[in-house]
């Protein structure tokens, strides 16, 4: 006989982790919300452990990330996150990076560093893989840990010392070849902060070539942000304000206001952004220094080469900038860690209401939507808050009144009172 085991997401069993007070060194928001959601918890400096909840939020980053890439073409693989330290003394960048750069030595005295970034190390790789203009284009990319021992690590996982980056690479036989990757991953890129649901801006980023378009960020606009962003208010000129001001002499983004737009059309307007991706054309420099070297067509060539970065971990602390009230997180369909949770309001702990949150979980799941059983033995004001401040986008409340009526009580994350709806229309409403 077959039997089937169905397994409640109860909120009793998982480790939820909310807690009421804000943390002292907590100066943003999002930092804020994260730990009072259970979200993420310190370990050290700019080091964190991730949560339940916060995995979840983190994975459905990742996947989005993940989705665009490979619709975009580019190929997933996963490099350490040690690597040889030998590799960046040739490729010259081990002393310019600085102490970012964290470095040790192994027992047999061989020095290694954390990677911050993996142009070394794909480069190398790709010593070994392509031997022939035939091969290209190509892109690899990789979501994992990164490590900067950033000077000041602040704001949660926005600047923390350990971080999920997703970085890509692109090889092309020719400049031409490179510009078409580099705009291959612009769209990519616009695909996947909208499939995530931020506000952003795509601003230019060069500072050698001002008002090229060799290096572009997507900041995600937020009172938080670090950096100063500058727009025409007449054309879509976009410029990290930073390095407009370099080549000014006041070097002082903050007093670009008003200025005119070096495109001629209208005049700057400063906002504050949160950096979120970065992609840049890289040529042949590290192909260069480090000798990867392939056939081309009549001679042996270097490929062009492009990197592209998007900070998966940044984005959860940039969507909660957009996304909150006082109230706790308000997540978007999709990063929330469940769609909905069922508050179970039941003092007595009759079976009847169980049973009918039992219905209603299995209802809901049936319909592939992720929901969380709350059947804590706690205050409904406490599961109430709790579901709040995680920013759960319904609650669904089932107690004495569901049982008497047969009517539902759905509450929309930033609605202050519940609707009653029947429990025919309950899934086209939540999926609706
Ligand atoms: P920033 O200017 O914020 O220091 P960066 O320009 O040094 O970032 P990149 O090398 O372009 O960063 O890295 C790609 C992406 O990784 C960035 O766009 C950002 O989203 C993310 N990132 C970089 N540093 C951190 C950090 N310390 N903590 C969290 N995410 C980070
Ligand atoms: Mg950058």
């Amino acid at each position: 006989m077959l039997v089937l085991l169905s397994y409640f997401m109860k909120a009793s069993h998982l480790i939820l982790g909310t807690q009421r007070e804000n943390p002292a060194d907590a100066e943003i928001i999002s930092h804020q919300f994260m730990i009072r959601a259970g979200l993420i918890r310190q370990v050290s400096s700019g080091i964190y452990n991730w949560l339940p909840l916060g995995k979840k939020v983190l994975q459905k980053v990742e996947n989005i990330i993940r989705k665009g890439m490979n619709d975009a073409g580019a190929q997933e693989i996963l490099m350490p996150m040690v690597q040889p330290a030998s590799l960046w003394e040739e490729s010259g960048r081990i002393d310019k990076y600085g102490q970012e750069l964290l470095v040790f030595f192994d027992r047999h005295e061989n020095k290694f560093c954390l990677g911050p970034t993996h142009e070394e190390i794909i480069t190398d790789l790709c010593k070994n893989l392509i031997t022939s203009y035939k091969q290209l284009p190509l892109n690899l990319y990789q979501i994992q840990t990164k490590f900067r021992d950033e000077i000041r690590p602040r704001f949660g996982v926005m600047r923390s010392r350990e971080f999920i980056m997703k970085d890509a690479y692109s090889f092309d036989i020719d400049k031409e070849g490179m510009d078409k990757s580099y705009s291959i991953m612009k769209e990519a890129y616009i695909q996947i902060f909208d499939a995530i649901g931020l506000n952003y801006r795509i601003v230019k980023a060069d500072s050698g070539a001002i008002g090229g378009s060799d290096s572009e960020e997507f900041h995600v606009l937020a009172d938080a942000g670090e950096d100063l962003l500058a727009f025409s208010d007449k054309s879509d000129y976009a410029i990290n304000a930073e390095l407009l001001a370099e080549h000014k002499e006041s070097k002082n983004p903050a007093s670009l206001e008003g200025m005119p737009s070096p495109d001629g059309k209208g005049l700057l307007k400063l906002k504050r952004g949160i950096e979120v991706g970065h992609i840049f054309k890289l040529g042949s420099k590290y192909s260069e220094v480090l000798n990867l070297k392939i056939q081309g067509e009549d001679k042996d060539i270097y490929p062009e080469m492009g990197c592209y970065g998007i900070g998966a971990s940044r984005i959860v602390a940039a969507s909660i900038e957009q996304n909150y009230d006082d109230k706790g997180i308000i997540w978007p369909k999709s990063l929330a860690p469940f769609e909905v949770a069922i508050v179970e309001v039941n003092q007595k702990s009759k079976e009847e209401i169980k049973r009918k949150c039992s219905e209603i979980y299995q209802l809901l799941k049936d319909n592939k939507i992720d929901v969380l059983w709350d059947d804590r033995d706690k205050r409904p004001g406490v599961k109430f808050a709790d579901m709040e401040v995680i920013g759960i986008p319904f609650t669904i409340i089932i107690g004495e009144r569901t049982i008497e009526t047969g009517e539902i009580e759905l509450k929309e994350r930033q609605d202050e009172k519940p609707k009653l709806v029947s429990h025919q229309d309950l899934v086209s409403i939540i999926k609706g």
